[in-house]
């Protein structure tokens, strides 16, 4: 039972305090989730508190590898679209 973080977050430094289990540090190249240490939240908050306050879609994976805030889940904006734009950078 473990969250991780993926690349695309962008060390805002928003989630690291409010860890219950003091699982997540700054590192290089980005902020890193100690497996070992991550309890998922449960018996401390009814929601995971990293992906509850983590403005990056994508940023922060559940055990299974899936997003917690998935692509437009905080935009709003469909995920084809933003898709869609990020090709045509
Ligand atoms: S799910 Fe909870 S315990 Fe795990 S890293 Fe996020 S805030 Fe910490
Ligand atoms: S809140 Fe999200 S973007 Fe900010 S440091 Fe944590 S994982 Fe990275």
């Amino acid at each position: 039972m473990a969250f991780s973080i993926t690349a695309l977050c962008s060390n805002c430094w928003a989630c690291q305090p409010l860890c219950p289990a003091e699982a997540i540090s700054a590192a290089k190249p980005h902020f890193q989730i100690d497996a070992q240490k991550c309890t998922e939240c449960e018996g401390d908050y009814a929601d995971p508190q990293c992906a509850s306050i983590c403005p990056v879609e994508g940023a922060i994976l559940d055990s299974q590898g899936k997003p917690l805030n998935p692509p437009g889940s905080l935009s709003g904006l469909p995920p084809h679209l933003t898709m869609a734009a990020d090709n045509e950078r």
